[in-house]
């Protein structure tokens, strides 16, 4: 458990505030990895933002430029064809695909 001791409420308010239990973290920004809990909270103009610890590194925001290492971000599968279903798309059953392949026509030419 993280003890977010000494911030400011914008801090405990702000929707890319790292997590209560620590876990770890890349950053999109700079490459690094390291725990969520050292992501650290900066005070600017207009309020604040948690930034990546990493010195001179603009990466800001868990969950938006910092990353849990076993996040699907990381594998970049996120539209793998085996998540498309085409059956949970409806209207298959109105599309008879025999119709299409069974008479190719006169036109019809083999490249091979
Ligand atoms: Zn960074």
């Amino acid at each position: 458990m993280v003890m977010w001791s000494d911030l400011p409420k914008e801090a405990m308010d702000d929707c890319f505030r790292p997590p209560d239990e620590p876990c770890q973290v890349q950053c999109l920004h700079c490459g690094e990895q390291y725990s969520s809990a050292d992501i650290v909270w900066r005070e600017s103009a207009d309020g604040g933002f948690w930034s990546c610890p990493i010195e001179g590194c603009g990466g800001a925001g868990f969950q938006f430029d910092i990353h849990p290492v076993d996040s699907t971000l990381w594998r970049g599968d996120e539209y793998e064809e085996d998540d498309y279903d085409i059956e949970s798309v409806g209207h298959v059953d109105d599309y008879d695909v025999t119709d299409v392949f069974e008479d190719p026509g006169d036109d019809f030419d083999l490249p091979y």
